[in-house]
Parts: C-alpha cells; structure tokens; sequence
C-alpha cells in the first residue's frame, strides 16, 4: 500500500512532523501545511522564525519546573507574586490553565513532572518533591495547594507529600472535588457524585 507521493520529500517531512502535534492528525497537518504554503510570508516566514528562536531560548525553570526563555521564568521573578502560596501542579499544561484561569494571580508554583506510579517505576526520586520541600524550608511559603489530578496516582501523590511537608508551619490545601460549573447532577458518575457530597460545604 505506497500510497502515490503528491508532493515534494521537504513538503512530505513538513506534514509527516505536523503530524506529530498533539491534536493534529495526518489530514490536519496536511491541511495545516497547505495554509502555510499558501501564506508563505504571512504565517510560515513567521511561524519558522518563532520556532528557531523558542528552540534556541527555551530553559527550565530551575526554582518551579515551568518552561520558560528565562530562569527563573516570568512567573518565579515577578515581584507581585510573594504572597506565600504555591500551587503543586503535575505538569507545566496545568500551570498555564491555572493561570489562564487567573483565580488567583499572584501565586508561585511547583511543577512535580509527573504523579508516583509504583506500576510505572516513578519514585519520589523521579518527580521533583525534595526540591518542593526545599522551598517550604528556605521559609516564606504560608500555603501549599496540591491542585494535582483526580487520579489514583494524583491522589497518592498528594498523600505523600503532605507526609513530607508535616513538619513545617505550612498549611496544605487540596483542590476541591466535585460538581463542574455548569454541570447537572444526573450526567456525573459515581464517583464525582459522592466527592461531591463528601466535600459539601456550608451554604
Ligand atoms: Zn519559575
């Protein structure tokens, strides 16, 4: 099944690596490439350039984990954001919907790379905790939100790190579980349901 070739290999690699774009299939990218072919000076000229210039610049933040072309990164060395709190976050995608979000403007972060999966071989070792701990230590940090996924890994993770963290004056919070804005009660499932009620509050 050799498919017949429609266009050039450098046209082919473009597509074959659009391709590779989570949320891109095959005929995305084909669509994708075709558009910047069309606005060659408009979109593909600029598109290249910020592409050479993020692939050059961008570093890890050495005090957060977030991506970022400084380090420490925008966040972690704007000065507004000393109020003491930071959010635990498994991943840097979490970091930018939270603060896409903008609920609460002026905290730090910690990204941890990943939750404990005992299955998988990922240990303490393996995420970045003891850095998270060594922040708690050099002091100032009053609050530390575990806003990690509602998984069994993510849960776990949690756990663990409140273990960690109970020997500090630090006060640890967890994202709250239960019914989405929006959301009508007979569509959640089980479990969702019964977080809800469990974590029910005060009207
Ligand atoms: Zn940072």
């Amino acid at each position: 099944m050799s498919g017949r070739r429609i266009a050039g290999p450098e046209i082919e690699k473009l597509i074959q690596l659009l391709a590779r774009v989570p949320g891109l299939g095959p005929r995305s990218a084909r669509r994708a490439a075709l558009q910047m072919i069309k606005k060659k000076d408009q979109l593909m000229g600029p598109l290249a350039e910020a592409l050479a210039l993020v692939h050059e610049r961008v570093v890890v933040c050495s005090t957060c984990g977030n991506a970022d072309t400084s380090d420490p990164c925008a966040i972690c060395s704007d000065p507004r954001r000393q109020t003491g709190t930071i959010i635990v976050v498994e991943e840097v995608a979490d970091l930018w919907a939270l603060e896409r979000a903008a609920a609460m403007p002026n905290v730090l972060y910690h990204v941890l790379g990943g939750v404990l999966s005992p299955l998988d071989g990922i240990g303490p070792d393996d995420l970045s905790i003891a850095a998270l701990v060594d922040r708690v230590e050099a002091g100032g940090v009053s609050e530390i939100i575990l806003a990690v996924n509602a998984t069994v890994e993510g849960q776990t993770t949690a756990h663990y790190i409140t273990d960690r963290l109970s020997g500090f004056e630090v006060t640890v919070t967890r994202l709250a579980h239960g019914v989405p804005v929006g959301g009508e009660l007979d569509y959640l499932d089980d479990g969702t349901l019964a977080a809800a009620l469990k974590s029910r509050t005060k009207f």
